[in-house]
């Protein structure tokens, strides 16, 4: 597939048109000087640039946009992919766009005001000049959105981080993804048991830590000022002196932020500008304050190297990339010398030679005894987008032509009769709602018990209700281990000589003889939908995961159908967490021999 990428920055716009496969670029375009009375615009394929005839973003890709058409001549484009610095909480995945999207993109622009507005206006623009083709937001942070929660608070007031979304986001991420995987081939090892450290050195920088696949700490937070040392960024600063120097200067928030954004980093420290090239070549002919900005540099990166070897409990592979660690010994030499107690013992001779290119985007740069590697890895953020644009527009084929099944992940929990409910919180006891569930009818109740086993105690377990006439208690098999019980696996009602509990509630206890499982997957369905997937109830099928980050399909899947249900597959955590889903995930029956089954109908659920 032939895929326009389109990042849409606020002083710059960069396209291309890449082959989803192999990367290579079919044609380039920029635009540069974008508020000049004549923006000026890069082809590759033209010597000579070509004058916009009006200023701004929008004269600019009005007039742009339609030349990509004309410059691709007989090539077929198959999708456009869209760079999108903010995604707030709310994506975890590149995702399809369509009005929403959009809606969504415009209201996360208080936390990226220089970014997502002309993001959404490249968007905008360009779904008007490629009206037929799919559009694809690829965001700079969702591959950070697995940061676990220690990692994102801030620790502020509960209510100032609940009110304005106050945490850390972290960035670069399409980038750190893609050098991460880049590593894992180069090392032939799964990226699932590798730990690695990678630093993206650029006009902004950030490292993250990138641990069996997913992130868990980035230096940038909910604005990309956070962390390292950057071109025109401070980086990390105490908070303390922005008070004190709006106090003493009698500075507006206004400048300070200006300040901190392009009057500090590598520029403030250096006093001859943001570029690494020049403030090495000064630093070597005498300068001190050249001098004073790469030792500045290098230690952040030193401190936050050894910061996230100890966040991961180790390192496996340490990665430079960006227009600075891509190409520079110096910065790379600084960084990685001394790292032996890591495991990392840099080869000086490899680190001055290396040398990155198209052929060879990975080079290692680690002595060959070294137990942590130390890599260069040349980042593609376009080709990047490219890949996950085609993976979105292939999904989307195969959701608009074969009914899916949305995937739901059950959590451990129980069904109580009222006997049992009237003895644990007291005669005559009623359940009470939390929560409506999926399924029409069923809730999720505010009381919880506690379950006893032989080995160990899991407490607050939700109850699902209304009672039912057999007591089920539903865990997961690492739930099994936990407790010491041996639950088999069965369909919801088959209880007879499953293992027994004991539960704890507050006004008594009871040991159930049986009732314990770990739940059969399952897929609830409508007698109308099992016409759709052809199946009839207790019918066992194979379900492929549509939207999970690796392929992966579920076997032995028990179709349950009443006009009661509603479509849905059910799975429990340690299923969900062994494919690794997103939020949203969506699966499609696999016929016997292999195929998915081709109804060429979208279902309605
Ligand atoms: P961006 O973040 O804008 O994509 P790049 O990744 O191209 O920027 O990185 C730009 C930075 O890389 C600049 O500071 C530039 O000086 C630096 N750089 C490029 N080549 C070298 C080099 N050979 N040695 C040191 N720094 C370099």
């Amino acid at each position: 597939m032939n895929i326009l990428v389109i990042n849409c920055g606020s002083s710059s716009v960069k396209a291309a048109v890449i082959d989803g496969s192999s990367g290579n670029r079919l044609l380039t375009m920029k635009i540069e000087r974008l508020l000049d009375e004549h923006p000026i615009i890069h082809f590759s394929d033209k010597e000579e640039p070509i004058s916009c005839p009006s200023s701004g973003h929008e004269n600019a890709l009005r007039f742009a946009l339609p030349l990509i058409k004309e410059h691709l001549g007989d090539h077929e484009l198959h999708g456009v992919g869209h760079r999108v610095v903010h995604g707030g909480d709310k994506f975890d995945q590149p995702i399809k766009i369509t009005n929403e999207i959009e809606k969504a993109i415009e209201d996360l622009s208080s936390l990226a005001p220089l970014h997502n507005p002309v993001n959404l206006l490249g968007i905008r623009i360009a779904e008007e000049v490629f009206e037929d083709l799919p559009h694809v937001a690829v965001f700079d942070t969702s591959f950070h959105q697995t940061m676990p929660k220690r990692a994102i608070q801030y620790a502020l007031p509960k209510h100032l981080r609940e009110k304005y979304g106050l945490r850390r986001y972290g960035f670069h991420g399409t980038s750190h993804n893609y050098v991460a995987d880049m590593a894992a081939a180069h090392l032939k090892t799964d990226i699932q048991n590798l730990r690695i450290i990678t630093c993206h050195l650029g006009n902004g920088c950030s490292i993250t830590a990138v641990e069996y696949g997913r992130s868990v700490e980035t230096s940038m937070g909910m604005t990309p000022l956070e962390g390292l040392v950057m071109g025109t960024r401070s980086g990390d600063v105490d908070a303390g002196i922005l008070v004190y120097i709006a106090k003493e200067e009698g500075m507006k928030m206004k400048a300070i932020n200006k300040m901190l954004n392009k009057e500090s980093g590598l520029k403030g420290l250096s006093g001859v500008g943001n570029d690494m090239r020049d403030i090495i070549q000064r630093s070597t002919e005498g300068d001190d304050d050249c001098r004073l900005a790469i030792q500045v540099f290098a230690h952040r990166l030193r401190k936050y190297i050894g910061a996230y070897a100890a966040v991961m409990g180790g390192v496996d592979a340490i990665v430079f990339t960006g227009g600075i660690g891509e190409n520079s010994p110096v910065i790379r030499h600084r960084t990685t010398q001394r790292l032996d107690f890591l495991g990392a013992v840099l080869d000086e001779d490899l680190n001055h030679d290396l040398k990155l290119s198209t052929e060879q985007p990975v080079a290692e740069f680690s002595a060959p005894h070294s137990r942590t590697k130390l890599l260069a890895v040349r980042t593609d953020e376009q080709f990047a987008i490219a890949q996950e644009t085609v993976r979105i527009v292939e999904e989307q084929t195969k959701v608009n032509t074969v009914p899916t099944i949305p995937i739901a992940v059950s959590g451990r929990h129980i069904h109580l009769t009222q006997e049992v409910v009237d003895v644990l919180f007291g005669e005559g006891y009623e359940l009470t709602e939390k929560a409506p569930l999926s399924q029409p009818g069923q809730f999720a109740a505010n009381e919880r018990v506690t379950l006893v086993g032989p080995k160990n105690q899991i407490e607050r377990v939700r109850i699902l209700g209304p009672c039912r006439s057999k007591n089920q208690v539903e865990i997961s098999r690492t739930d099994e281990f936990f407790l010491g019980v041996d639950a088999p696996v069965r369909a919801s009602g088959h209880i007879q000589n499953s293992a027994g509990i004991k539960l704890v509630g507050p006004e008594g206890e009871v040991t159930l003889k049986e009732g314990v499982i770990c739940a059969w997957r399952h897929i609830h369905m409508t007698p109308e939908d099992a016409k759709i997937f052809e199946v009839n109830d207790k019918d066992i099928v194979e379900v492929e995961v549509i939207h999970g980050t690796r392929p992966l399909t579920f076997g032995n899947v028990l179709v349950r159908v009443s006009p009661k249900y509603k479509l849905e597959m059910h799975i429990d955590t340690d299923e969900a967490n062994a494919a690794e889903l997103p939020r949203h995930s969506e699966g499609v029956l696999i016929d016997t021999d292999g195929t998915a089954k081709l109804v060429k109908r979208k279902l309605k659920h």
